[in-house]
C-alpha cells in the first residue's frame, strides 16, 4: 500500500493524531490482559475479548505477523468524563471512523486486521455463551487491550498526550497491514 497515498486521505479524518508503528515496537504485557480478567465485565463473553482471542502470546504472533501497523486516535470532550455513559457514547464515531479509515486502507489494497475499542456488538448475543463458534470473524473486530497491548509507551514516545484534560476521552485504533 503506498503511504503517501494513504496519508493523502487521512487528512480528510477528524483524527487528534496518526502514526505508523512497527508493530515489534508495541509492548505486549500480561499485565493488560489480568486487567482484563479482573475488571472488565466482557471477559469471557465475546470471541472479540480475552480469553476466547486467545493468549496474549497468540495475538501477539498475529500483530507481529503484520510489517506495518497504523495507529488512529480521536478525542471528545464530554460534560462529566465520569459519566460512563457519557464517555461511551462517544465510542460509535470513533469506530465509525476506524471503519471509513480501514476501507481507504482497502481500496488502496491493503487488508488490514483492526484492533479497536470493542468488545464485538455484531451479535444480539455471542454465540461464545452457547459455545459455538464466532458467526463472522472475518467481521468481529477486538479491542487493542483484549490483545495484552499497552499503548502508553508508543504513544508517550510519540510525545502524544493521553489525558487532555478532566473531560477529554480518547480512543485509540491500530490497523496491521
Ligand atoms: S461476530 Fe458475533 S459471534 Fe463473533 S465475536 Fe462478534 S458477537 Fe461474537
Amino acid at each position: 500500500m503506498n503511504r503517501e497515498a494513504l496519508e493523502e486521505r487521512l487528512a480528510g479524518f477528524p483524527l487528534y493524531a496518526y502514526d505508523f508503528i512497527e508493530p515489534g515496537e508495541l509492548e505486549f504485557s500480561h499485565r493488560i490482559r489480568w486487567i482484563c480478567q479482573h475488571e472488565c465485565p466482557m471477559y469471557g463473553k465475546s470471541w472479540a475479548c480475552p480469553p476466547g482471542v486467545g493468549s496474549v502470546e497468540v495475538c501477539q504472533g498475529k500483530c507481529l505477523s503484520y510489517e506495518n501497523c497504523l495507529m488512529i486516535a480521536t478525542i471528545t470532550q464530554v460534560a462529566d468524563i465520569s459519566d460512563i455513559q457519557q464517555t461511551l457514547a462517544t465510542r460509535p464515531e470513533h469506530e465509525a471512523i476506524t471503519n471509513q479509515v480501514r476501507d481507504v486502507m482497502e481500496e488502496l489494497g491493503a487488508k488490514p486486521y483492526v484492533l479497536s475499542t470493542e468488545a464485538c456488538a455484531l451479535c444480539e448475543r455471542c454465540t461464545i455463551l452457547d459455545g459455538r463458534t464466532c458467526r463472522f470473524p472475518e467481521k468481529m473486530r477486538p479491542c487493542v487491550e483484549s490483545h495484552g497491548i499497552n499503548v502508553m509507551p508508543i504513544l508517550e514516545s510519540r510525545g502524544l498526550e493521553f489525558q487532555f484534560g478532566s473531560n477529554v476521552v480518547t480512543w485509540i485504533s491500530l490497523l496491521f497491514y
